[in-house]
C-alpha cells in the first residue's frame, strides 16, 4: 500500500473513533508522578487495579519519587497489592525513582528537558521499564512525541488489514509515527480511542455488528478480516458478534456501548 493510503486511511480510522467516542481525557492523573506511578502500576493488570493501587499509594503518602525511594520495599509492596505483582511493581517503581534521582537530580522538569529517543533508550535500560511503559510515560506524563502501543493496537491493526505477517512493537510505533501529523495531542487521544474501542467492541471475540468503522468507508472498503464484515454485514454476522457478548447483552447503540464500556473498566481482576 502506497504510504499517502495509508496516512489517509489511519486518519480516517482516527476521524470515525474520535466522532464516535469523543475525547477520552488521558490519562487520568492528578500529577505527572501519578501518571508514571500507574504506567508502571498496570503492567499485566486492569486499569481498574492499577487505580486502586495508586489510590494506595496516595493513602500512604507514597506518591512522591523521594516517598518511594525512602521507604522499604515491603511497605510499598503493601500498598499496591490489587496491582498484583506487586513485589516486583514495588522493586519497579524504586527503580525509576533511583533512575530519576541519580540522573535528573530527582526532578521531571530536567528529565523531560532531553531528547524523547534519549530519554526512551534511557528508561529502556531501567529493570521493569518496557517500550509500551516508557512510551506512556514520555506521552501522557512528559507530553513528548512518542507513539504508545499494545497488543489491542497489534490486534486492531491486524484485523484491518493495515499489518500483516510478522510486526513487533517498534515497526507498530513507527507505522503511526510516519503516518500520522507529529501532534502530541492526537497521539495522546489515538490510543486512547483504540484501548476503548478494543474494551467496548473490537473485543477477542467482536461485536462487529455495532462498530462504528463498519459503517463508514474505511471498512466498507477494507472490509475487516476478522469476520469480513463491514460492507457485508449480514443478520448471521449481527447474530454471531451480540451473541458472543459475555452477558448475552446485545450492545447496539452507542448509549448501550457506553454502559458495556463502563462495566469493563469496573471489573475486578
Ligand atoms: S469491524 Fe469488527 S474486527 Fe473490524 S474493527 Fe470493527 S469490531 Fe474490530
Amino acid at each position: 500500500m502506497e504510504s499517502g493510503a495509508i496516512d489517509r486511511r489511519l486518519l480516517a480510522i482516527y476521524d470515525e473513533l474520535f466522532g464516535f467516542y469523543g475525547p477520552r481525557h488521558w490519562w487520568p492523573a492528578r500529577t505527572r508522578f501519578e501518571v508514571i506511578a500507574g504506567a508502571i502500576l498496570t503492567q499485566n493488570v486492569s486499569w481498574h487495579n492499577a487505580r486502586l493501587a495508586v489510590a494506595g499509594l496516595r493513602r500512604a503518602g507514597l506518591l512522591h519519587p523521594d516517598a518511594i525511594l525512602h521507604s522499604p520495599e515491603s511497605i510499598i509492596a503493601g500498598h499496591i497489592r490489587k496491582s498484583r505483582f506487586y513485589n516486583q511493581k514495588a522493586t519497579k517503581l524504586k527503580a525509576f525513582c533511583s533512575y530519576l534521582t541519580t540522573v535528573h537530580s530527582g526532578s521531571l522538569d530536567r528529565m523531560f528537558h532531553h531528547d524523547t529517543e534519549h530519554l526512551r533508550n534511557d528508561m529502556l535500560s531501567i529493570r521493569g521499564i518496557g517500550r509500551e511503559t516508557a512510551d506512556s510515560i514520555l506521552l501522557y506524563a512528559g507530553r513528548k512525541l512518542s507513539f504508545v502501543c499494545d497488543a489491542y493496537t497489534a490486534r486492531f491493526l491486524e484485523r484491518l488489514g493495515l499489518i500483516t505477517g510478522r510486526w513487533d512493537y517498534e515497526s507498530i510505533r513507527s507505522l503511526f509515527m510516519t503516518h500520522i501529523p507529529p501532534s502530541v495531542a492526537m497521539y495522546n487521544e489515538y490510543h486512547a480511542l483504540i484501548v476503548h474501542h478494543c474494551y467496548a467492541v473490537c473485543r477477542a471475540r467482536p461485536l462487529c455488528a455495532t462498530c462504528p468503522l463498519a459503517g463508514s468507508g474505511e471498512v466498507k472498503q477494507f472490509p475487516c478480516r476478522r469476520f469480513g464484515c463491514g460492507a457485508r454485514r449480514t443478520a448471521k454476522h449481527r447474530t454471531r458478534a451480540t451473541s458472543k457478548e459475555p452477558q448475552g447483552k446485545c450492545v447496539q447503540t452507542r448509549q448501550g456501548v457506553d454502559v458495556a464500556v463502563s462495566s469493563l473498566y469496573s471489573e475486578a481482576e
